[in-house]
């Protein structure tokens, strides 16, 4: 009889970071059930897979139960731009909650590995920096991430008593900002937003002057992490980020000096609990699972650039 395949559910597989991981498990040679309601993921960043023997397309919202027989399952649905979820903030709490709720208890029913994709979000708007994971964050309970961070925060620890009530395997990782080809171009996320803007010779929108940080991982490097997480015997948390900081204004200048020298910069208020600063500590991740990023910002900028100026010219 021939060795079984591994079976993995990908929730969120339409997305951004969801069919890159697609892409990776299918060229492994494994069985991938890709699913998702389309909030914001699209049917084109998976759909050079539909129609091969090794792959499923399932339209389905984590919000609601779902048997399916499956060994591994990466729970990645959830909208990730503040943009979109705070579009319905009420959604993205149930998405968060019940859709690992949900994923959790298909783990538990078919004896699944579950991991989490949850976010350097659940330190807030930090007062330690950088991130290790024992820093426990500070988060804005009632502001206009909430739904988000919290929401996570929530996933998280669902996941944690699922493993001490019941023994289920999951793997937590908390991701910082990433980019990379298939963001969406009207996501408002940093990356994605400079890039349009440049590329379409508008201004670049700085929010608070563009002094806060952040840390910025290309895709592939956040896919190789969450590989080494689910193959290996660490339950996390564990930091998955890019630990090269930049302010906004220097990611601007980065853009701007790829695409045109000549764009000027137009200052925004910051929004609401917007974090000053974000970088994680990787000592974990290199430690535990061997890992460690290799794709410097200015590299990365490349084909994100390239994407985004094709996607254009359609
Ligand atoms: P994305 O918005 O591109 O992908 C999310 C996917 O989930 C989309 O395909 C969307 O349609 C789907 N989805 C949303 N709600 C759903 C629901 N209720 N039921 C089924 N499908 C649903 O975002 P992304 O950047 O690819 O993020 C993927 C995961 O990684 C998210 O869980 C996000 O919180 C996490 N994450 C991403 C980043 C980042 O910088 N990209 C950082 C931290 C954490
Ligand atoms: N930002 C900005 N201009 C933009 C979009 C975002 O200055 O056009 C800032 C935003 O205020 C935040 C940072 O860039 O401080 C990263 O924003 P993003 O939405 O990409 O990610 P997150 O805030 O969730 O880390």
């Amino acid at each position: 009889m021939p060795a079984s395949l591994t079976r993995n559910l990908i929730t969120g597989g339409a997305g951004f970071v969801g069919s890159h991981l697609v892409d990776r498990l299918m060229q492994a040679g494994e069985e991938v059930i890709c699913l998702d309601n389309y909030f914001t993921g699209r049917k084109a960043n998976i759909a050079q897979w539909i129609g091969h023997p090794r792959f499923e397309l399932i339209r389905h919202d984590v919000t609601e139960p779902i048997k399916l027989e499956v060994d591994r399952i990466w729970h990645l649905a959830c909208p990730a731009s503040p943009v979109h979820y705070q579009f319905n903030p009420i959604k993205t709490a149930k998405t968060s909650f019940l859709g690992t709720y949900n994923m959790l208890g298909l783990a538990r029913r078919v004896g699944a590995r579950l991991l989490l994709a949850s976010t350097s979000e659940v330190y807030g708007d930090p007062e330690e920096h950088p991130q290790p994971e024992s820093y426990r964050g500070s988060v804005n309970t009632i502001g206009i991430r909430s739904c988000y961070d919290e929401g996570k925060r929530i996933a998280e620890t669902l996941c944690f008593d699922y493993r001490r009530m019941h023994g289920s395997e999951i793997r937590v990782a908390r991701i910082f900002n990433t980019y990379g080809p298939r963001m969406l171009p009207d996501d408002g996320r940093v990356v994605s937003n400079f890039i349009m803007q440049a590329l379409r010779g508008d201004p670049l929108t700085l929010y608070g002057g563009g002094r806060q940080t952040r840390s910025f991982c290309f895709v592939d490097d956040l896919v190789e992490g969450l590989i080494r997480l689910m193959n290996g015997s660490h339950t996390g948390p564990v930091n998955i980020g890019n630990p090269a900081e930049f302010t906004i204004k220097q990611l601007a200048e980065l853009v701007r000096d790829r695409i045109n020298p000549s764009l000027v910069f137009v200052d925004h208020p910051l929004p609401q609990d917007d974090p000053l600063q974000r970088q994680p500590v990787i000592d974990l991740a290199s430690a535990e699972l061997g890992w460690v990023p290799t794709v410097p910002l200015e590299h990365g900028l490349e084909p994100t650039i390239a994407y985004f100026r094709e996607l254009l010219a359609r």
